[in-house]
């Protein structure tokens, strides 16, 4: 039985970053070209724009640069990327690294200043919650 990865968005070339760019990684899109894994980006599926300012979970809340307190699209974006875990029996993710979405194990630390704490970001958290495994690209 082949392996079905969810991805994040941008890690398969997607520009879905607040920044308006992607963050490609050949091993990733080549997955997605083989049928093995499927893009998801949880915070356009929360109904944030691109571009759109940056965000940090600052305890526990997500703030975007701007002082927005944007916690709710990241849990419903978070919600509707999950929908398309569960539908397509995906038992494996690979995630952008530091993001306040995707990361895993190390995210920034909410001061804006690109410093890491430990910590995962909302949908990461979700996944490893459900038992899927999750890896940093
Ligand atoms: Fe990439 Fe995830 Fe951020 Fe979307 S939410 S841009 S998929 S890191």
């Amino acid at each position: 039985v082949t392996t079905l990865y969810i991805v994040s968005g941008c890690l398969a070339g997607l520009r879905c970053r607040y920044d308006g760019k992607d963050s490609a990684d050949e091993r990733v899109i080549n997955l997605v070209r083989e049928g093995r894994a499927v893009p998801v980006c949880p915070e356009q599926f929360g109904g944030l724009p691109t571009p759109r300012p940056s965000c940090e979970i600052v305890d526990g809340r997500v703030l975007n640069a701007d002082g927005m307190d944007v916690s709710d699209n990241f849990l419903r974006g978070a919600e509707e990327a999950f929908k398309l875990v569960e539908m397509l029996g995906a038992e494996k993710a690979i995630l952008k690294s530091r993001s306040p979405s995707c990361g895993i194990s190390k995210i920034y630390d909410g001061t804006f200043s690109g410093n890491l704490v430990d910590g995962d970001g909302v949908f990461a958290a979700m996944l490893k919650k459900a038992g899927i495994e999750v890896e940093n690209e």
